[in-house]
């Protein structure tokens, strides 16, 4: 157990919880069931231990394993690194240039971003990650990288067992005819003298695990290399979007700035550095970072505030004109916004006639937030369905006091219960009044 101690990190023991998810229990079943039928097949069947091959494959497959776990569980209970709750900045001026986070009660620091699933600000946030259920951002990078490129060679070395194993094992036994494929399993392999006979069973459960071998290479590869990316690049995807958004704004407005993105230190190699350490630790406290000549530390977030109030302005002001009760599937609201429905964990809000709301998108954000992860949602998300014309995502305009309070109500609504107000309030307080004479 000290062992295991001295493995994992487990300070945060009461983020035990994190593995009661579907992402972890799917992951780790699936490592389970590649890993335990690769053993299982080379030792009976393709490559016993008696041979010194057999033994140096054996140790291999333990080893993919072990690493495997080692940085999937490192990923999920180092997690990301959070901002302490109630941050302010060392130098307190510097909070004009900060946003500040309702929920925990502090400013966000630079390259942090709140999470609502976590329910903190994360440290350098890229996504959050269905499949280790946490974010990944400052403190896990690393880890979760080498996650993404170990799984993706165990599995290849899996599916090798598994496609050798299936072929050795059906060798003798398949004839064909003039028009069928025969497959006698009864027949002993006679080459070689396994402890027991390859089975019906024993041939699904490799053809099973083969075909989870090959998805998990290929979907995991690509986030590997989707995040090596990120990396050498020094840019999270959602900066990456932030930079998108500088840029339109830019041009929208024809400002004629000039927007260098700070933390791209200008070589891969530096970039690379900053993530992967001997020690595993990164470099940095996570509240401030090394940036580029031109810049200081507050270049990205003054960006933000920027796009802030550029969004504040150019959202549309949407009034409820009918009742809706927060369902997912809602019934009464007609069929298409029925089947329509958002794929996605964001909560829907009820909504009253009379209410005012800020839509900020009709469709499926174009933010990496959720990113890339190949959960069911980014699945739909990225199959392209049309939603705006059913679905809307917006907050409630709420009165001073429940603002005041750090109150949100924000998420989906269905686009028939509401209707463009004509009138043109951009900002907050006209909107509250306007809802106070209601
Ligand atoms: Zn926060
Ligand atoms: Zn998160």
């Amino acid at each position: 157990m000290s062992f295991l101690f001295a493995v994992v990190r487990f300070e945060n023991l009461h983020e035990v919880k994190r593995l009661c998810h579907w992402g972890p229990m799917i992951a780790l079943s699936v490592i389970a069931i590649c890993s335990t039928i690769a053993v299982l097949d080379s030792i009976i069947w393709y490559w016993p231990l008696d041979t010194t091959g057999g033994s140096v494959n054996f140790i291999m497959l333990i080893n993919w394993t072990v690493l495997i776990l080692y940085n999937y569980f490192n990923a999920m209970f180092v997690g990301p690194g959070y901002i302490p709750l109630g941050w302010n900045p060392e130098n307190s001026q510097d909070s004009v240039y900060l946003q500040f986070c309702r929920v925990c009660q502090g400013y966000k620091a630079p390259r942090s971003h709140h999470c609502r699933k976590c329910n903190r600000c994360v440290m350098k946030m890229d996504h959050h990650c269905p499949w280790i259920n946490n974010c990944c951002g400052h403190l896990n990078h690393a880890y979760f990288t080498s996650f993404l490129l170990l799984a993706p060679l165990g599995c290849i070395h899996a599916a090798f067992i598994f496609t050798m194993t299936m072929y050795t094992q059906l060798y003798d036994r398949i004839s064909f005819g003039w028009s069928s494929v025969k497959i006698d399993m009864s027949a002993v392999k006679r080459t070689h003298n396994p402890i027991m006979p390859f089975s019906v069973p024993a041939f699904a459960a490799t053809l099973f695990a083969l075909g989870l071998a090959l998805g998990t290479t290929i979907a995991v590869g690509m986030l590997f290399f989707i995040q090596m990316k990120v990396i050498i690049r020094n840019r999270t995807s959602v900066e990456a979007w932030i930079e998108e958004k500088a840029r339109d704004r830019i041009q929208y407005y024809q400002t004629g700035e000039e927007f260098v993105f700070p933390y791209d230190l200008g070589s891969r190699w530096e970039n690379f550095k900053q993530v992967f350490t001997w020690s595993g630790v990164p470099e940095g406290d996570g509240l401030e970072w090394p940036v580029h000549e031109k810049c200081h530390q507050h270049t990205l977030t003054i960006e933000q505030l920027k796009q802030k109030a550029d969004k504040r302005v150019r959202s549309i002001q949407y009034r409820v004109v009918e009742d809706y009760n927060g369902a997912c599937c809602p019934i009464g609201k007609g069929l298409r916004t029925f089947l329509r429905t958002p794929c996605t964990e964001e909560p829907r809000i009820c909504l009253t006639r009379g209410e005012v709301l800020f839509a900020t998108r009709g469709y499926q954000p174009p933010t990496p937030l959720a990113g890339y992860c190949f959960s069911p949602g980014w699945l739909l998300k990225n199959l392209r369905i049309p939603m705006h014309k059913w679905w809307m995502y917006g907050d409630k305009v709420l009165s001073d006091d429940q603002a005041k309070a750090g109150a949100r109500t924000r998420g989906w609504f269905p686009r028939k219960c509401v209707e463009k107000c004509l009138y043109d309030t951009a900002n907050n307080s006209t909107a509250s009044e306007e809802k106070k004479e209601n």
